[in-house]
């Protein structure tokens, strides 16, 4: 008891936001030396907000709450959002969050709080996460995020890749298919009309209306109203409809990865995000797949296929670990 006490006041805490779609969950976390795994010792879950003055109010809220409840100063404040930050820390595109737009938030939080702050990409903040948490004994990862799009984070012989403008590791919009989906960023074919929940939605309608999913058909009631959790609610039953069309879904899936093992040769994939709850079926797809389609990406490799493990708080956990990196100069 007493080692447990003595690390806990020794141990530097530091506040991770996560900054999403609906929700902001915030963490204050303590990061054991060495790489030792991240200790949640409090969170706060507040609503997301698209107004920029209301947006930074709630992160300031959140935090400003975890250091009185804990009466602890952290070490440095981490924030992911879903969009692009630039090296300079600008937010240039926040799909979720578009008054934050244009904004230097780590500024305005620094000024704020007096502490190193530090903005980044949601996906490269789960990709520091499952460095740390689940791949410890691996130095080069992919993390990829399905959820609403495919959000996507590169840690490369222990370093997280960062590119010419900051924007590195972004696979949601690689193009898959010339002739393909309209996607909103304009492009064709982008890997994220398939391989996302939007994409699950668009496979399913199309399964529908050849009559191959009536099941999927009648959960949702029409084929405008199909999406993706029609399909997800039914795989536990062993709709023959509803898993035809998840498995077509995770060849995608698989398409992308083995894509990105043959440009990146990661020792491990690891996948989050919503969709990552059926983890275990679609690790199984996806590994099939990639070990019979696509052999010439995964031949000669060992790649560690893992789906799901690293729970909601991952992407808070690795925004308060990239906080600690910018603490640490
Ligand atoms: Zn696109």
């Amino acid at each position: 008891v007493i080692d447990c006490v003595a690390m806990t006041l020794t141990s530097p805490r530091y506040i991770g936001v996560d900054v999403g779609g609906t929700k902001t969950l915030s963490v204050l976390v303590e990061l054991p030396p060495h790489g030792g795994h991240p200790i949640v010792l409090d969170r706060e879950l507040l609503p997301s907000r698209a107004d920029s003055d209301e947006a930074v109010g709630m992160i300031v809220q959140a935090v400003t709450a975890l250091m009185e409840r804990a009466a602890t100063v952290p070490a440095a404040i981490g924030v992911g959002l879903a969009g692009f930050v630039d090296r300079h820390g600008i937010v240039r595109s926040a799909p979720n969050t578009p008054g934050l737009v244009g904004m230097d938030v780590a500024g305005e939080l620094g000024l704020r709080f007096d502490l190193p702050t530090l903005v980044d990409n949601d996906a490269n903040c789960a990709a520091v996460a499952a460095h740390r948490v689940v791949a410890r004994d691996v130095d080069s990862l992919v993390a990829v995020t399905l959820g609403t799009g495919i959000g996507g984070g590169v840690v490369l012989d222990g370093r997280l890749l960062r590119g010419a403008n900051g924007f590195a590791g972004e696979p949601g919009h690689m193009v898959i298919d010339p002739d393909g989906p309209e996607c909103p960023c304009g492009q064709r074919g982008c890997w994220e009309t398939f391989a996302s929940g939007t994409g699950l939605g668009r496979l399913a309608r199309e399964a529908v209306v050849a009559g191959r999913a009536p099941n999927v058909l009648a959960a949702a009631g029409s084929v405008e109203a199909v999406q993706g959790e029609h399909v997800t609610d039914l795989l536990h039953t062993g709709d023959d409809g509803a898993l035809e069309v998840f498995a077509r879904f995770a060849g995608y899936v698989a398409l992308g990865i083995a894509n990105l093992i043959l440009l990146l040769d990661p020792e491990a994939v690891v996948i989050s995000g919503g969709l990552s709850a059926h983890g275990e079926l679609l690790e199984h797809l996806v590994g099939a797949e990639l070990d019979t389609r696509f052999a010439t990406s995964v031949r000669h490799r060992n790649v560690k296929i893992l789906v799901g493990p690293g729970g909601p708080e991952s992407g808070a956990i690795g925004a308060a670990i990239l906080g600690a990196h910018r603490q640490a100069g």
